[in-house]
């Protein structure tokens, strides 16, 4: 039997009972003097603070408040508390005026049981086999997925690793991704692979190396990049990459330039001149291969064509590794210090690499019953977000929309307030979204309009917390463009 004095949560499916003094078993809601309140602090974003403007103590708030939203005051859904089950309307149903136009924002955290987080790694190191397993804490989470140009991407949670395997399986995906998007570092590890901490926008650890660049492009497009420098000053030039390794000499850009034939051989397969595959395994060595040796991807020069004295540079996608050899006699190639005049060339591959770092993007499915919070005629919230007459942001930050049925966004979390996620035990993840739209169209949802309320009737308030909106985020109370239809 609960304590008398205890209280119950409805915010989720738990339905904790919280005795006075206490925290929920997600530590959102606490009992305070038997009032069930939310324990974070309701966040709103403030133009005010990033024009530098004085911020008005909040207890004096009262006689500046005109309750006009427009000015810069954005409530964003972080803080704002869930509404369980989903039919009772969102927390906060806020009226305000943009130019003129009465406009709506709906505003509530979220519980997303389908949900999960895409992590783009800026390395050429060798993570491991895509498909195979990413575990957090021994559990697996997440899988490798396609890389895509200069990074490395994870698919990590989604239902199934919340739901689908054990307890703990639930529990350390729902932790972990809770991390992730709240700007935390997390420790992975790939079967057969790497282990790597990341963290969003910092750059990633791959085996306890911290990676500094991600590469200027492939090897091909490094050949395309440099050709011109590295005309005259050198012979031969091998651009070493674990997807395409470019050789000067037989490339288009060589042979523009009237790079003459080398004799050089290639380990790997041809794809086409000058662009060859599969040189060398995956790896965390020289552009993302195995390789130590560079010299362990050449098979012996054609002796027809190469002859003593020849100039190769050997030099990976980064930059990060180089060396320089001559043809012995023999024609076997012997390292000598790397000329200066080749090492502004690879002072500038160097140059011309981004710095490394991790993005983590937070993709839910709002398509579900969360809806229903906001209109008793969920589709049509879809249709209107659909058609661009809703904005959906998430703590203020613009999402992408998925095309498609349902409403599947992805937003950036660093794009969002500091620890604007949380999590219930169920497991899922509690993220804030906000549903901006005209007055009239929200009337025309089926929209709970008769609870709908004015800014100045809940501000102001010293429990809010008045953050800086990001600059790079357009004003998320800026009126929409409704897209047009085919
Ligand atoms: S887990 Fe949190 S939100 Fe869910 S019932 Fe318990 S205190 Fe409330």
């Amino acid at each position: 039997m609960p304590d008398d004095d205890a209280i119950r949560c409805d915010a989720c499916p738990v339905l904790c009972y919280i005795k006075p003094g206490r925290a929920g078993a997600c530590d959102r809601y606490a009992n305070h003097e038997g009032q069930l309140v939310r324990v974070d602090p309701h966040v709103v974003l403030d133009k005010a603070l990033s024009r530098g403007g004085s911020v008005v103590p909040f207890l004096d708030r009262e006689q500046e408040w005109d309750g006009n939203i427009v000015g810069g005051t954005f409530i964003t859904a972080i803080g704002a508390g869930t509404t369980y089950p989903d039919y009772k309307p969102a927390p906060f149903i806020i009226s305000s005026e943009v130019h003129g136009v009465d406009m709506v924002t709906v505003v509530t955290e979220g519980i997303f049981s389908y949900c999960g987080v895409k992590l783009k790694i800026d390395t050429d190191r060798y993570l491991g086999p895509e498909q195979n397993a990413v575990r957090a804490q021994g559990e697996p989470i997440g899988h490798v997925t396609t890389s895509e140009y200069g990074s490395q991407m994870l698919s990590l949670g989604g239902v199934r690793h919340l739901t689908g395997g054990s307890r703990k399986e639930g529990n350390v995906t729902c932790e972990t991704l809770l991390n992730l998007c709240n700007g935390n570092a997390v420790e992975l590890s790939v079967d057969e692979g790497a282990s790597v901490v990341v963290q969003a926008g910092k750059p990633p650890v791959v085996d306890d190396v911290r990676e500094e660049r991600m590469r200027v492009g492939c090897g091909s497009a490094t050949i395309g990049m440099f050709a011109k420098q590295w005309f005259g000053k050198v012979d031969e030039v091998v651009v070493v990459d674990d997807h395409i390794t470019g050789v000067l000499s037989e490339h288009q850009a060589g042979k523009l330039l009237g790079v003459p034939e080398t004799g050089i051989k290639m380990k790997g397969r041809r794809s086409t001149p000058g662009r060859y595959f599969q040189v060398a395994e995956p790896g965390t060595a020289w552009g993302g291969t195995n390789i130590e040796d560079p010299l362990s991807i050449l098979h012996p020069f054609n002796r027809e064509v190469a002859w003593p004295g020849l100039r190769l540079l050997m030099v990976s996608t980064t930059g990060e590794h180089q060396a320089y050899f001559e043809l012995d006699e023999r024609l076997k190639p012997v390292e000598k210090e790397l000329p200066i005049t080749l090492r502004e060339s690879v002072a500038r591959i160097k140059e011309n690499c981004e710095p490394a770092l991790c993005t983590v993007l937070f993709m839910g499915g709002a398509g579900g019953s969360l809806r229903a919070g906001v209109t008793e005629n969920p589709v049509r919230l879809t249709h209107s977000v659909r058609d661009a007459l809703t904005r959906v942001t998430c703590g203020g930050a613009p999402v992408y929309i998925w095309p498609g049925g349902g409403i599947t966004f992805m937003v950036d979390v660093s794009r969002m307030p500091e620890n604007a996620f949380g999590y219930v035990p169920t497991p899922a993840l509690v993220a804030p979204i906000e549903f901006t739209l005209k007055l009239d169209d929200y009337k025309g949802l089926g929209g709970y309009v008769d609870q709908v309320r004015p800014l100045s009737s809940i501000m102001p308030d010293d429990g809010r917390k008045h953050v800086s909106p990001r600059p790079e985020n357009p004003w998320p109370l800026a009126p929409a463009k409704p897209r047009s239809k085919p």
